[in-house]
């Protein structure tokens, strides 16, 4: 869907003026505090009532929300690009219609029974209880509603601490989840948030004995945080995934699939492609259905220069520079002077590149040529830099595609299809926008939420 800029401010607008006068005013929005002490208070009070509430109650507010969610993927969408400066107001889109459709519900817990002649034990998903969330700047909405839709399920609250540079649209998807609950008939402020987050409130979260689990949505900084909390911790973190095409792939398609992937939201996503390993004696066949389906090829000095505006130079060491993350490919060229407004821009890079390395979030793709399967490997595994968070082939020889999966050992493998296939859309499964390679639970859900209890019945139950 494209939508233009009056219809932007429109509904930019709109999604103001339901916050109320100023932007940052929590009057209006439900669930949202000034403070983390009466956030905290008020999910304390909200959890002890929802404790008394049927497995049916839950999943009758959760396809409230879910409902909402389609309805406001637009609004939603826009405030997010409007905020952050960043991603593509039609892929936010399509990122919240997967969120309301295809995150899990109550139907993710399922109990376990063991039956013998001791009689009979069942093994329950139970709630944790408070759980703190810290959301990322990249998917702000779509986080606070999959994690809020996954851990009511579980039976739990939430606080969230939203990334400052994204308060406003976490906090008016924290509104919506809240409007959606209390539609359903469920209790006031099951979810709730801050008016404006900072270090200091998330410490205070982090630390409360409210709170009883934590998960971290975001870059190495704030997995390590929660990690050293000393509270059950789940950790999504950061990822730079590879995509290898070899010489068995379908060069058309695989070129296709990667500037779907590698550009979709401008690159913003964790799981999405980030640098390219191409086998020499395909690699012009794949720059050309790239080109093809949206790619824009720099060369020579035009990528140096690329170098100076997307990366900063520290005595040798790149890292991001944060402006420019999630821009546009065309703001990009004009940098260079061309003016062009491609999807992605691609480029060939030496291996050693640094936008090989770092992971930066922009519609930027460097594709690296490999005289083989075995260089292709090696390369990949290094690029990932042992996040174990994503990566991703174009190939029809079996032996390729295990090799790589066993040497790469990441949450999420694609075969042959664009990055996003690995959350959902395109492929089987369920959707995430928290993906815990770190703490080992993958594509996260209801379940990830909930501690196992087990009640043990001796000498009865057990019919045969
Ligand atoms: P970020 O790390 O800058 O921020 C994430 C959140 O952590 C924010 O709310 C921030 O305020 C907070 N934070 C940062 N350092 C902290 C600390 N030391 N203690 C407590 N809180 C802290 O992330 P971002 O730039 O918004 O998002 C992009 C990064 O997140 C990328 O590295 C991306 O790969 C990763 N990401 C991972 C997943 C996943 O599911 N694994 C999903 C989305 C984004």
């Amino acid at each position: 869907m494209d939508i233009n800029a009056a219809q932007i401010s429109a509904i930019v607008e709109n999604v103001i003026k339901s916050m109320g006068t100023a932007p940052i005013s929590t009057s209006k929005q439900k669930g949202v505090f000034e403070t983390m002490s009466e956030a905290l208070a008020a999910v304390e009070v909200a959890y002890k009532q929802f404790r008394s509430y049927s497995i049916e109650q839950r999943e009758k507010m959760i396809s409230v929300i879910r409902r909402l969610t389609l309805e406001e993927a637009e609004n939603l969408a826009v405030l997010g690009v409007e905020e952050t400066g960043m991603g593509r107001v039609s892929d936010k889109i399509i990122k919240h219609q997967l969120v309301a459709n295809k995150t899990p519900g109550t139907e993710d817990l399922q109990p376990t029974v063991k039956t013998g002649d001791c009689g009979m034990t069942l093994i329950e998903m139970a709630p944790f209880g408070v759980i703190g969330s810290i959301t990322p700047s990249t998917n702000p909405s779509e986080t606070v509603i999959c994690n809020s839709i996954g851990m009511i399920a579980g039976g739990n609250a939430v606080v969230f601490n939203p990334h400052p540079n994204a308060k406003l649209t976490a906090n008016y998807a924290v509104d919506l989840v809240n409007r959606a609950i209390l539609e359903a008939g469920g209790p006031e402020n099951l979810v709730v948030s801050v008016a404006n987050p900072t270090m200091d409130s998330s410490n205070e979260m982090m630390k409360s004995p409210i709170v009883r689990m934590l998960v971290a949505t975001g870059g190495p900084g704030v997995v390590r945080a929660l990690l050293s909390s000393g509270k059950k911790a789940i950790g999504a973190g950061a990822g730079n995934p590879p995509v290898i095409v070899d010489d068995t792939a379908d060069i058309e398609k695989a070129g296709k699939d990667i500037v779907a992937g590698a550009s979709f939201d401008n690159n913003l996503p964790c799981i999405a492609e980030k640098e390219c390993f191409a086998i020499d004696s395909i690699t012009d066949r794949l720059i050309d259905s790239m080109t093809k389906n949206g790619a824009y090829l720099i060369k020579g000095n035009q990528i140096d220069k690329l170098v100076e505006v997307a990366l900063v130079n520290k005595d040798g060491k790149y890292s991001i520079n944060k402006k420019w993350v999630g821009k546009d490919a065309g703001k990009f060229l004009k940098e260079l002077g061309i003016d062009a407004d491609p999807r992605l821009i691609i480029c060939e890079t030496p291996k050693d590149h640094p936008f090989v390395s770092v992971e930066m979030m922009m519609p930027i793709l460097p594709i690296v040529r490999v005289k083989d399967i075995d260089e292709a490997i090696t390369l990949a595994v290094k690029a990932e830099h042992g996040n174990r968070h994503s990566a991703h082939i174009h190939s029809k020889n079996i032996d390729h595609l295990t090799r790589f999966a066993r040497e790469v050992e990441t949450t999420i493998f694609v075969k042959n299809a664009p990055s996003y296939a690995g959350i959902g859309a395109g492929g089987e499964g369920h959707t995430t926008f928290t993906i815990a390679g770190p703490t080992g639970e993958g594509l996260t859900s209801a379940r990830s939420f909930t501690r196992q209890r087990r009640c043990v019945m001796v000498d009865g139950l057990h019919i045969i």
